[in-house]
Order: C-alpha cells, then structure tokens, then sequence
C-alpha cells in the first residue's frame, strides 16, 4: 500500500522538511520554504523532474517560524510565485512577533538565526487565506486552521488524497511523537481544540513538517497514539 500518494516529495533541512508538491500537469506548490539546505534541494528536485523555477504556482505557508519561512523571500523571489499565509503569521515571518513569557525563548533563537544563518529576509504574504479556503493546488488543498503552536498556524487538507499536511500540530520520529515544546507554542491553550478539529477530520494520511520518513499512514497512527496519551 503507498504510504503517500504520488506527488509529494520531501525536502529536508537541519530542523525539519519541507514540501514539493507536483501534480500530473507539472505545476507545483511548495509547502514551507524551510531554513538553511533546502534551496538547492528545491532546485534539484525540480530539474531531476524537467521542471524550472516558474512550475511553482505558489507558495503556502504553515506558520511563519523561522525553521519554516527561513527561504521564504528566496523561495519568492526565484519561482515568481505569490506567498499564501494566514495574515497573523506576517510578524513572525518580518520577525516582529511579540513572544510573552517562556515564548520569548522562540524569538531569542529566531534572532540568533537570523544572524547566524543569514536568513529570514522580508517577504510580504501576497494571499492572506482564512480557515476553510479552498486553494486551486495540487487537485486542491484547503485551509484548515490549527492555531496553538502559533495564532495562524494552518495545516493544508488534500480531499481528493484524504491527506492532511498538519505543519507543526506534532512531531512524528520513530522514538519520540511529541507536540512542539512548550518555549515554541504562542497560545498553548488554543492546541486541545486543534488536536481535537484534526482528529475529528478523521483524514487517512498525515504529514506533519517535522518527521523521520514519508509514509502517511504511520504518521497518522502515531497521531492517533500521541491523543491517547495525552487524553
Ligand atoms: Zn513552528
Ligand atoms: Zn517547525
């Protein structure tokens, strides 16, 4: 049985993965730009595809963490395409973000990152989307808002595949499935109802942004486990 369904490929950083979706016309969306080692892995895969810069259509966006929007003004700049965010991610990824309390660490680190990594340029979010917006991308994505890691934190549901790309809800490696930790969450009480709207979707395969191999299936049994030992 596939553990995904054909399109999706993984590119993977220092901190986590992002996404390259293609679709069986050739077009393309990315899914997060990620932070230091995914621009020539973008390119790379895309050429290995006989696919340019310009089979990207778009640019979506699950949060605007540094680890996920570290390429973002690259990623624009190179393909041409328009950036798809929830509008309160734009000060996270102009690195504005009032981080409170323990939060505040996730903005340290982020600073750090800007200047060690040289990355984090400005990029100004082209299409706000809003929770339930259908995006024309990949047979279809839509927006589903998982606010709690950060207020306009979005994971993308594929209808067609039953796949729910569920950005930075969890993290899923083989011996440890976890939420983020606690110094990254900007509203931890908001999570509860986010866990609850992606179980209740009920989608067959997850994939998360942080993970170990690509299979949906598991991802979504490890979900399933994370639940019951949080419930
Ligand atoms: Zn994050
Ligand atoms: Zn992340």
């Amino acid at each position: 049985m596939a553990r995904v369904p054909p399109g999706i490929h993984t590119i993977r950083g220092i901190m986590g993965v992002c996404h390259l979706l293609v679709d069986a016309q050739g077009d393309a969306v990315l899914i997060d730009t990620g932070l230091v080692g995914e621009p020539w892995q973008i390119r790379w895969r895309l050429h290995r595809l006989g696919l340019g810069p310009h089979a990207i259509k778009a640019i979506l966006l699950t949060h605007g963490h540094l680890d996920h929007a570290g390429n973002l003004a690259w990623a624009k700049t190179w393909s041409g395409a328009p950036i798809y965010a929830h509008p309160l991610e734009q000060a996270h990824i102009d690195g504005t973000y009032s981080y409170v309390g323990v939060n505040r660490w996730c903005g340290r680190l982020e600073n750090a990152g800007r200047i060690l990594l040289r990355v984090g340029a400005r990029a100004e979010i082209d299409i706000p989307f809003a929770d339930g917006d259908e995006l024309p991308f990949w047979g279809g994505l839509r927006v589903i808002h998982l606010p709690g890691h950060t207020l306009g934190h979005c994971g993308f549901y594929s209808a067609r595949h039953d796949l729910l790309f569920s950005g930075d809800l969890f993290a899923s490696y083989f011996f440890n499935v976890h939420l983020p930790p606690a110094i990254l969450n900007s509203a931890p009480e908001l999570i509860p109802a986010s866990l609850e709207k992606a179980r209740a979707l009920d989608p067959r395969f997850m994939v998360p942004q942080h993970y170990d191999v690509l299979d949906g299936t598991l991802h979504r049994r490890r979900f399933d486990r994370l639940l019951n030992r949080l419930t």
